[in-house]
């Protein structure tokens, strides 16, 4: 029987009664197909066949932190940094944005210089005149930043956790330190904003124990959303002779996500596709309710590297047409205001 509570959990559990986040972190064959379809029908208990769509600006690559696994950090030196104009940052929000959107995203490098000279004053601007769920995804900055992010009009933080275990984090230079994340991650829902964290499936040497740490760990924070990215060897980075993570698996971390916090949004992201192009498809098929529509200007989008100079670009025709192909249609409202219909 699928509880309407739980979002069909129990019908998984069934199968796989021990410890069913393993098995189904490992599932293939007819149990993955089961693991997927389960998570399909939890996420449709609680949202229909809407799926969210927003659009992320990329604002600037300047970072200060060195993470070993992302092309923008800081040792880096054959990146070109940019942070773009403030009317730039307008012109795309006034003059090219989809009507499909309902949300825009703000994410940059973890460059206080960009929160506060670009983002925090468009963010003022356009709280005012538009109506759009307004999110940032900055890095761990000083709580009097989040504080005037929040005043200026944003209301969801997206800021992920990266990776659960503490020594990997460390050894991985992953941001800070993990006490620092998780202060700011706490700070943050302690402070009423929608925050949405996320980890990096298939890094080098993570175990299957690290893994069921992570996810944990993540759900013992009050999130309103979580997401799942693959790891992809970046250009630029002590990482890059590593394999990547396996498309099939990091779907299965998606689909047990939705089955164990049903609530949750879950972004479908786009490096789901540079494993394979039907990635960001079966990300949906699988659990996922958020897609992302890229608008960061053409002329700098090579420049914002997480993996590879040559990206992945979620058009707003690919982004609906994966929605279409998933079997949905996209929300009419913002995450951020049905949010709080759908709160756990
Ligand atoms: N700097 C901000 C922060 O710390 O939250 C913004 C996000 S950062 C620019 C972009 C995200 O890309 C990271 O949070 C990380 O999860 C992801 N990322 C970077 N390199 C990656 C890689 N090689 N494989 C998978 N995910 C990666």
């Amino acid at each position: 029987v699928v509880s309407k509570e739980r979002g069909g959990e129990e019908e998984y559990f069934a199968e796989a009664k021990a410890d069913w986040r393993r098995s189904a972190l490992t599932a293939g064959g007819e149990a993955q197909a089961s693991l997927w379809a389960s998570a399909q029908r939890a996420r449709e208990e609680i949202f229909g066949k809407r799926i969210f769509v927003r659009g992320v600006i990329e604002v600037g690559n300047f970072c200060r932190q060195n993470c070993a696994y992302c092309g923008m950090r800081r040792e880096n030196d054959a990146l070109r940094r940019f942070r773009l104009a403030r009317d730039v940052i307008r012109r795309v929000i006034d003059e090219s944005l989809p009507s499909s959107v309902t949300d825009l995203n703000f994410q940059a490098g973890e460059d206080p210089v960009a929160l506060k000279e670009l983002v925090l004053p468009v963010i003022e601007e356009i709280a005012k005149e538009k109506r759009l769920g307004i999110s940032v995804c900055l890095g761990t900055v000083d709580h009097r930043l989040y504080d005037e992010l929040r005043q200026a009009g944003a209301r969801g933080y997206i800021i992920k956790l990266e990776i659960g275990d503490p020594e990997q984090y460390r050894l991985l230079q992953c941001p800070g330190t993990i006490e620092r994340r998780l202060e700011a991650i706490r700070y943050l829902v302690r402070t009423g904003w929608y925050v949405s964290s996320g980890f990096i499936y298939g890094l080098p040497n993570q175990t299957l124990d690290q893994l069921i740490g992570t996810l944990d760990l993540l759900r013992s924070l009050t999130l309103r959303g979580c997401s799942v990215s693959p790891f992809i060897p970046g250009e630029g980075t002590p990482l890059f002779s590593e394999k990547r993570a396996d498309l099939d698996q990091t779907l299965n971390a998606v689909a047990v996500l939705r089955l164990s916090s049903p609530r949750w949004v879950v972004p479908a992201v786009s490096a789901l596709n540079l494993c394979d192009s039907s990635g960001y498809v079966r990300a949906l098929r699988a659990g996922a309710n958020l897609a992302t529509i890229n608008l960061t200007p053409s002329e700098w989008r090579g420049d914002y590297q997480l993996y590879r100079r040559k990206r992945w670009i979620m058009t707003e025709e690919r982004v609906l047409q994966a929605i279409a192909q998933a079997g949905c249609r996209p929300s009419p409202e913002s995450w951020i205001a049905a949010s709080s219909s759908f709160s756990s």
